[in-house]
């Protein structure tokens, strides 16, 4: 038997929204300052000759937020890291509690 599907309270799904919104946010940001420093990579001297180490150390610390922020998400039912299943938007259930993760 299938258990009844349980759904999250308005405050609950309001967090996982805000989480969402700071996901999104933060990717595109990321996203921007990675290609504007791509295109002005020889300008800014991030990328003279062979030395990719400045760009790679801005790189790392664009990437560094979006771990971050994918391991904070947590299921607010079970307690469930759901980052990683998350994406760029949170999960519509739950893959530990079935939790449906949005407000009823
Ligand atoms: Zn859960």
């Amino acid at each position: 038997m299938t258990p009844s599907p349980h759904y999250l309270s308005p405050d609950q799904a309001r967090r996982i929204r805000r989480w969402e919104a700071w996901n999104m946010g933060y990717f595109v940001v990321a996203f921007i300052t990675l290609l504007t420093l791509l295109v002005f990579s020889s300008q800014l001297g991030l990328s003279d000759g062979n030395d990719w180490s400045g760009l790679g150390i801005i790189i790392a610390l664009l990437v560094i937020p979006i771990i971050v922020l994918q391991l904070r998400l947590a299921c607010p039912a079970c307690g469930e890291r759901i980052g990683w299943q998350a994406k760029m938007m949170a999960p519509d259930q739950c893959r530990h509690c079935h939790t449906f993760l949005r407000a009823r």
